[in-house]
Order: C-alpha cells, then sequence, then structure tokens
C-alpha cells in the first residue's frame, strides 16, 4: 500500500500549487497528489478564459482582493523563471449605456483599493483607440491584465513538484475515505493509499469530499456550465473586452478574450449544468442532478435569481441571443464569425440560504484543509493560495520547519513511514 505524510486530492492548479509550495517548504515529508483523471487540469484548471486577473472586481479585505494581486505578479514570475508564455495584453471593462457608468465608476474605485495596478478611466474615442472595433461610453482599462494557458502553468506546477520529491498518482479518484489509527485510507482504483493528513483541493467535488471525511462543509457546488465560442475574425479584438458584470453574480458575463495562442473567444456565459463534468448542453448525471435538486440552498438561489437563470439558459440555447448579447460589445461580430463552441464548468459554492459563495472558501479539521470553494481568479491566485493553505496547515497538522523527518503531530509527533 502506497504511504505518504500528506495527500493532496485533486491534480488542478490549485492542488498542484499547494503540492508544489509544501515539497518546498517541507522537503522532508513524502506528499502525494492523488488525481482521478489520467492527466493533471482536465477540468476547471484545464477549461478556462486563461486571464490572468488584476484584481478589480472583489470586495475589499476578501481572500479573492487579497490574493489576486499578488498572485499575478508571483504566476508571472514562475512563468518568467520556466520560459512560460503569457502576455500582458490588457483588458477593458466596457458601459454600454450611460446607466451602467455609476457601476463602472464603483469598479474604479474598487480595483484602485484592491491595488490593481495602473488603472485608467477612458472616454469614448481613447476607448476606441485601445479597442477599435469595440462599442462604449466609457471603459475602465486595465493594463496589468494578460493571458496564459493555465494548463501548462499546470503542467509546470506538477513537473516542479515532482522534482522536489513529490508523486503524482493519476487514476488515483478518491471514492472513500476512513479512518484508522491516526490515519487516513483511501479507497482509489490504484488500491488503498494512507496519509497522515489529506488537504482536500477537489474542485467540482470538494464538498463531497469533505462529506467522506465526515465534515459538513456547510455549501453545496452546484455546477455551471461557461460556454464559448472561438471568434473567427480575429482582428476584431486585440485584447481582452469585458461587460460591467451584475454586482449580485460571481460571474464577470460574457466577454471577449484573446487566447494565448492567438485566437479569440467570446463566452462563458452561466448556465446551470445537470452534471459536475457536464461540457455539452444535453449533459445529465441522474445522480448529481437529484442531489443538486434535494438541496435547500439551490430552491432559494432558483427564487432569487430565477429571471437570470432563464435567460441564460435562453441564451444558452439560442445562438442568435448569445450573438445580440455580444454585439452590445462588438457591434461588428456577425452570426458566421462564431464558431467551435467549447465549454467549462465552475464550481460554484452556494449556501443553504441560497446564496452564491463570492469568496474563496478554506477550512481546516484537524487531519484536514479542504479548500471548498476556488472559482475565478482562482488560477490567478493559485501560488497565494496555495501560501495561505500550506501555513493553515503547518498549524492544523503542526508540520515543523525543514529538516525534521516527522510531521510533529499535536496528538503526540506520530514517525513518518
Ligand atoms: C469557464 C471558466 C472560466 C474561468 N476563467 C478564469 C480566468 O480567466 N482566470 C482565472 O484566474 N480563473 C478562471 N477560472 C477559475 C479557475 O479555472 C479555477 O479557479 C481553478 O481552475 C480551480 O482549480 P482547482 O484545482 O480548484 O479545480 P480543478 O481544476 O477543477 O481541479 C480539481 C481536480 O480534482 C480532481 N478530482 C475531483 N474529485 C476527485 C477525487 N474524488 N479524487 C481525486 N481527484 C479528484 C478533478 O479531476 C480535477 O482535476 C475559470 C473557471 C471556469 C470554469
Amino acid at each position: 500500500m502506497a504511504r505518504f505524510d500528506i495527500a493532496v486530492i485533486g491534480g488542478g492548479i490549485i492542488g498542484l500549487a499547494t503540492a508544489l509550495r509544501l515539497t518546498e517548504a517541507y522537503p522532508r515529508h513524502a506528499v502525494a497528489v492523488l488525481e482521478k483523471e489520467p492527466a493533471v487540469a482536465m477540468h476547471q484548471s484545464g477549461r478556462n478564459s486563461g486571464v490572468i486577473h488584476a484584481g478589480i472586481y472583489y470586495a475589499p479585505g476578501s481572500q479573492k482582493a487579497n490574493f489576486c494581486s499578488t498572485g499575478g505578479r508571483l504566476l508571472r514570475r514562475f512563468c518568467d523563471e520556466r520560459g512560460i508564455e503569457y502576455e500582458m495584453c490588457g483588458k477593458l471593462i466596457t458601459a454600454v449605456s450611460e446607466e451602467e457608468e455609476p457601476r463602472l465608476a464603483d469598479l474604479y474605485e474598487r480595483g484602485t483599493a484592491n491595488g490593481a495596478e495602473g488603472l485608467e478611466m477612458l472616454g469614448p474615442e481613447r476607448l476606441r483607440e485601445v479597442e477599435p472595433h469595440a462599442a462604449g461610453t466609457r471603459a475602465i482599462f486595465s493594463p496589468n491584465t494578460g493571458i496564459v494557458d493555465y494548463g501548462r502553468v499546470s503542467r509546470a506546477y506538477a513537473e516542479e513538484m515532482r522534482r522536489n520529491g513529490g508523486e503524482l498518482l493519476t487514476g488515483a479518484g478518491v471514492n472513500g475515505i476512513t479512518r484508522r489509527d491516526g490515519r487516513l485510507y483511501m479507497e482509489t482504483p490504484r488500491g488503498e493509499i494512507s496519509a497522515r493528513r489529506v488537504i482536500n483541493c477537489a474542485g467540482l467535488y470538494a464538498d463531497r469530499v469533505a462529506r467522506m471525511m465526515g465534515e459538513d462543509p456547510g455549501i453545496r457546488v452546484v455546477p455551471f456550465r461557461g460556454e464559448y465560442f472561438s471568434i473567427r475574425r480575429r482582428e476584431l479584438v486585440r485584447g481582452l473586452i469585458y461587460p460591467v458584470p451584475d454586482p449580485n453574480l460571481p460571474f464577470l458575463g460574457a466577454h471577449f478574450t484573446k487566447r494565448i495562442d492567438g485566437s479569440v473567444e467570446a463566452g462563458p456565459n452561466a448556465v446551470l449544468a445537470f452534471a459536475r463534468e457536464g461540457y455539452g448542453k444535453a449533459s445529465f448525471d441522474l445522480g448529481e442532478a437529484l442531489e443538486t435538486l434535494a438541496y435547500p440552498g439551490f430552491w432559494r438561489m432558483s427564487a432569487a435569481h430565477w429571471r437570470t437563470g432563464l435567460s441564460e439558459q435562453y441564451r444558452s440555447l439560442s445562438k442568435g441571443a448569445f450573438l445580440r448579447s455580444l454585439q452590445a460589445l462588438l457591434p461588428e461580430v456577425r452570426m458566421d464569425d462564431l464558431a467551435e463552441p467549447g465549454a467549462g464548468v465552475r464550481a460554484q459554492a452556494v449556501d443553504r440560504r441560497g446564496r452564491l459563495l463570492q469568496d474563496f472558501a478554506i477550512s481546516e479539521t484537524e487531519d484536514a484543509i479542504h479548500v471548498i470553494s476556488a472559482p475565478s481568479p482562482g488560477a490567478t491566485s493559485s501560488l497565494t493560495i496555495s501560501r495561505h493553505v500550506v501555513e493553515m496547515a503547518a498549524r492544523a497538522f503542526g508540520l515543523t520547519e525543514r529538516g525534521r523527518s516527522a510531521i510533529s503531530m499535536p496528538n503526540g509527533g506520530l514517525e513518518r513511514t
């Protein structure tokens, strides 16, 4: 049986960054990442917009505000050192009517308070100099926003973690966890794997993994699919063009995104999905759908946001409606510009009162840390989230600094195996 000191469940960008940080800070501890898929970053971390966010939107004092801009800087340094391509192409958040301008002004204040560097408020002329095809009455320009391939970043974290002595076990989906003699035993298709402590970074299944350990995370992950189209006329977009978001929702609104491979995408919307890894419009998992429907928080959320939910469903089913919402930002885009649909699924945490959690949610118990919710800008913030998680683990698990071959546990210092 494989035995480790710390098992990180989930080989997405957060689990890999966490394992990397653990192997750097505590090199004598045996660390493994258990990933259910044959490769890393096959879900949120490999299916996102690829934006390095500057930290504009988030409530001052929130973890998102605290982690995002520093996370972006650390990420760029990591990419510089490993030769991973990224581009600081800049981003516009555009108000398309005068009614949106007060919210744009609020965002400007908020972004500046959060430490997003170099924000500029642009009038219509300067806006058109930055993005000649964009509509808008005013816009925030953020020069410190960029693009990168987070799948590539995740694989680089994994390589570095393995160089430091950590192990990556793919095809090792954790289906059950039991406790015996101060250790945790995880059932996986690769057999039983044991660890003294666990860090749960299972993304769309983080709440389920917490429940496997007998914890009540107090939220349920409700999957929201984000659908994209590739835009044929790339010349319409130079960088990133975003709408002013609805302040009541955690999503940023369908936008135009230049990708690091030079392609341009439009999306994502936010459509309720009936399978946690349901990337197709018809994806359906009976067990997962029933689980969502049985959750009181789901019904309270639906009652509060039914209008937006229905309009997102309509925009998902009607390409014409999707196009019209894009034309508000970029009037020249046409139906025959929309090609190659794709999708990602967001893990959106919803509490029992039906509130959509806006911030990251990370909790600890004696033998586990649970990254219960790490939505956007989770990829941008991966290196700051991982530092925070490892600091929590050091405290909760009593990890000692470099040079010790045992995890000194609060319950009496178990030997490392
Ligand atoms: C459509 C979309 C657009 C986004 N755009 C951006 C963006 O532009 N910029 C940004 O910063 N962020 C963005 N995000 C958010 C970002 O992608 C996430 O914050 C980040 O990827 C979360 O990483 P993770 O490791 O928590 O989750 P994941 O990448 O989902 O990884 C979790 C891993 O756990 C594995 N797993 C699950 N259950 C088990 C189990 N029982 N046993 C073993 N393994 C298990 C899964 O297979 C998966 O590999 C976007 C997200 C989406 C969906």
